[in-house]
């Protein structure tokens, strides 16, 4: 697989598994519809086979209502007389008349045994049955050759169609004289069937509609009849001159007709009574509908739980993503933790490397003051008798020696004071006193190169724990650094005091010296850092004093005075009042 193929070919089976997907969804989706439609279908069925029970009862009844009344009337002697007496046929005529209107029928009518009707109800309308001839009609003939007749047909004379039940007239030797008709109309019945909107049809032995809820269905052929058989029904005369052209039916499978090309369920039934079918139809146009809406419904769903998905996924891609900045968050912290770890580890080395370098000079320091100590303290013995002896000679040897050993003992002081302490116990000291006892330790030099001292001492002075001895020390080399520094300037002046810094305190020495010429503290202390002459100074002192006031939980610091000259300060807790002890 090409590099440059692998994309494509990635693309392409995305595409592919896309297709499926789809197609499968469109399967489901078919498969619903198909579901949806066949329950729909199913219980539409149940409900129609219901209601073409129900229309199927209502027509029989219609049918069998006045069934036996023409039986009746047929041994009524009005009606036989009518058919022996001619004289007796008007009141017979409006004895039929009062029978129709009682019953409800459309007409009841008597005929000879030629087919002659000799009497009729609506012997008084313009169209009338007397003196018409139904020989033709099948009922006439069952009832002649004594049976109950049942005919549906369209009325000879009154073109309206009509059920006709005829019986048989006999006379009193039970001989057949004549045949008396009933003729009912089911117009109010197909009238209700239209009102209720459903969708209705009878149909007889011929598959001709006789009766149907859409008046344009009535007297088509659901599936056309013989040419021999049209002959004999128009021979009947029982559908007049309609054309009994054929309904555009069709039987479809599964209990389904297309009529006039749309789809219906159909439920058939039997009517008892006539050899009659009855449809009931329903269109599917609605259960279509219906298990469309289904399946819109699942594509909602689908489309719901697609959104779902979707959003549960970039939900989870958008934890997944925090989490991971999350991670590289604190991994960039951990690392800036560690180098700071790393940074404090390496001042630490440092400062352990050089206190313990610290710690070798004091103690050569020491052993090199405490040698020298004796015989130089013998030599300025020796020097001060000498001077004694020369005391009138100026520069004389004892003199230059004198400044030789001077010179030897500055260098001494100050390896002493570098010496390595003994284990110091800590006590409290007075800051004030601390300060005044420097100065004077001090004052001799100060008074000889008249400079001017200043002391600022703020009462009360707060307390300090540690070695006031040594403490001291620093405050004396601090001075002597500031003499040194104001050496070349005309007006000499150090300041020495304390004052108050947040929970600190600061003591500071302030001189209008040289200054620091842009020196940091961190350089003026390196140990052997000095401007000063040989002999007259090592490079030690402020090494030393850091350390000391490092001791004492403090900390150094210098700065150039605006006006000229430089200020040492010395920042550390004093013991707080309450607890009597050291504030850090
Ligand atoms: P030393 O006094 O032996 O030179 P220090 O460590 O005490 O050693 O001082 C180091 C250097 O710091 C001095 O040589 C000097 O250059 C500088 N220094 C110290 N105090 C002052 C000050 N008050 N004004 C200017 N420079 C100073």
């Amino acid at each position: 697989m090409s590099e440059r193929g692998s994309p494509l070919r990635h693309q392409r089976r995305r595409f592919a598994v896309a297709l499926i997907a789809l197609f499968l969804l469109a399967v489901s989706f078919l498969v619903i519809y198909a579901a949806a439609f066949s329950t729909f279908k199913s219980s539409e069925l149940e409900r129609a086979q219901g209601r073409a029970e129900f229309y199927r009862t209502t027509l029989e009844s219609a049918l069998d209502r006045l069934e036996h009344l023409p039986f009746i009337l047929g041994q009524d002697p009005a009606v036989v007389r009518g058919l022996q007496d001619p004289e007796s046929r008007f009141a017979l005529n409006r004895r039929l008349a009062d029978f129709a209107a009682r019953a409800n029928a459309e007409a009841l009518y008597v005929m000879d045994l030629d087919g002659l009707t000799i009497a009729a109800s609506n012997y008084s309308e313009p169209v009338n049955f007397l003196g018409e001839n139904y020989s033709f009609r099948p009922y006439f003939q069952t009832a002649k050759n004594g049976q109950r007749g049942k005919f549906f047909a369209i009325g000879a004379t009154t073109k309206r169609p009509g059920f006709f039940v005829a019986e048989p007239v006999r006379d009193s030797t039970d001989n057949i004289i004549g045949v008396i008709a009933l003729k009912i109309e089911l117009d109010e019945l197909v009238a209700a069937w239209r009102a209720s909107g459903e969708k209705i049809l009878i149909t007889n032995l011929d598959t001709i509609v006789v009766l149907a809820s859409q008046p344009d269905w009535q007297y088509r052929t659901l599936a056309p009849p013989s040419e021999e058989r049209l002959l004999q029904i128009r021979q009947m005369r029982q559908f007049g001159q309609e054309p009994l052209a054929p309904l555009d039916w069709e039987r479809l499978e599964n209990d389904e007709v297309a009529l006039a090309g749309e789809r219906h369920i159909r439920v058939r039934v039997p009517v008892t009574s006539q050899p009659w079918q009855l449809h009931f139809i329903v269109s599917t146009a609605g259960l279509q509908e219906r298990a469309l809406f289904v399946v819109f419904l699942a594509a909602i769903s689908v489309a719901l739980l697609a959104i779902m998905f979707i959003f549960w996924r970039s939900e989870r891609l958008r934890r997944a993503l925090d989490a991971s900045h999350q991670d590289r968050k604190r991994l960039l912290r951990e690392i800036e933790d560690r180098k700071a770890t790393e940074k404090a580890l390496a001042k630490t080395q440092n400062e352990l490397e050089k206190s313990s370098r610290m710690a070798a000079l004091g103690q050569l320091a020491a052993s090199v003051t405490h040698e020298l100590g004796q015989p130089l303290s013998a030599m300025r013995n020796y020097i001060a008798i000498e001077e004694m002896n020369a005391a009138q000679k100026p520069e004389s040897l004892a003199t230059r020696l004198s400044g030789l050993v001077r010179r030897m003992e500055n260098i001494t002081r100050d390896l002493r004071f570098f010496a390595q302490p003994k284990q110091h116990q800590k006590t409290p000291f007075d800051v004030a006193k601390a300060i005044e006892n420097a100065v004077g330790l001090t004052r001799h030099d100060l008074q000889a190169r008249q400079i001017e001292m200043a002391l600022n001492l703020p009462t009360p002075a707060p307390q300090i724990l540690g070695d006031g001895a040594r403490f001291e020390q620093v405050l004396v080399n601090l001075l002597r650094n500031a003499m040194s520094a104001v050496d070349d300037v005309s007006a000499p002046k150090i300041e020495i005091g304390w004052a108050p810094a947040g929970d600190n305190i600061a003591i500071y020495v302030a001189d209008n010296g040289h200054g620091l010429k842009g020196q940091q503290i961190e350089e003026l202390q390196e140990p052997f850092r000095t401007d000063k002459p040989s002999g007259e100074g090592m490079g030690l002192g402020l090494a030393i004093s850091a350390s000391i006031v490092k001791e004492h939980a403090g900390e150094l610091f210098a700065v150039d005075n605006e006006q000229g000259g430089a200020t040492f300060t010395i920042l550390l807790p004093p013991i707080s009042k309450d607890k009597g002890q050291s504030g850090q």
